[in-house]
């Protein structure tokens, strides 16, 4: 399957940015701007912006998700969030598995397959994170990380809801550093983890899978590093802030 046939996905992560009035502000300035977008365009947001931000972009192209989930449907889990709460008030995506969950919060690839499986049989899509830190690429065990994540992240998740699964390749040393991967690193292991899908999938399915790349995108690196052909979009931390920078890269992607 060619690139001009997987969709391509460009999703904010606001991460614990944006309080309800400001999310209304930046929404408010998104959504004109990415009108015209040729791919899908997400913004995920803090939990208590969610149904502002539904609010806001609705009747809009733009769509929302939140940053995470729990597995259980509900019970004795203070301060966690279930899908059934997310999909009531139409959350469509969730992201899981994000390097600061699994940095700063205990995240482990067991539990990042709980939330994903949870996620997709509550009907919401999940983005799985998945990348290697600065020392695991400096000892050249890349492939072996991330060839990790993806089986164990997507351990008995089916053929059919991998049709509603999306993957970020968001190597940990270039989340919010300013450091960007090269496209050609970062085509590398987008083209890694296809071949890693085909694997325990098949080519098919895994031709299928929107891969999007994370670490530092912005308004003047996106051309480059959408243009590669297992790189189908986009997920994009601090550039998502800012409306008009965030709407450059959905312009670079639309093309
Ligand atoms: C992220 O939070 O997923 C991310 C990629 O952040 P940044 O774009 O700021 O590096």
């Amino acid at each position: 399957m060619d690139k001009a046939k997987r969709k391509a996905i460009i999703a904010g992560n606001w991460k614990m940015n944006k309080t309800p009035k400001e999310a209304k502000e930046l929404l408010t300035a998104i959504a004109p701007l990415v009108a015209d977008a040729d791919c899908e365009v997400i913004a995920c947001v803090p939990y208590v912006d969610l149904a502002t931000a539904i609010e806001a972009t609705a009747g809009t192209n733009v769509k929302i998700g939140a940053e995470n989930c729990h597995w259980a449907a509900s019970g004795a889990f203070t301060g966690e969030i279930s899908t059934g709460m997310l999909k009531e008030i139409g959350v469509e995506y969730v992201v899981l598995g994000h390097s600061e969950r699994r940095q700063y919060f205990g995240e482990t690839d067991e539990t990042v397959n709980k939330r994903t499986k949870a996620a997709l049989a509550a009907g919401l899509k999940p983005i799985v994170c998945v990348g290697e830190l600065l020392w695991e690429r400096e000892c050249n065990i890349t492939e072996e990380v991330i060839a990790r994540q993806i089986k164990l992240d997507l351990w008995d998740v089916t053929e059919e809801e991998l049709k509603n699964v999306v993957i970020a390749y968001e190597p940990v040393w270039a989340i919010g550093t300013g450091k960007t991967a090269t496209a050609e690193q970062a085509e590398e292991v987008c083209a890694f983890i296809r071949a890693q899908l085909a694997k325990l999938y098949n080519q098919d399915a895994a031709d299928a899978v929107t891969i999007q790349y994370g670490g530092s995108m912005n308004d003047g690196n996106a051309d480059e590093l959408l243009s590669k052909v297992n790189v189908d979009g986009g997920l994009i931390g601090g550039a998502s802030l800012v409306a008009e920078k965030f709407a450059a890269i959905v312009k670079a992607a639309s093309k």
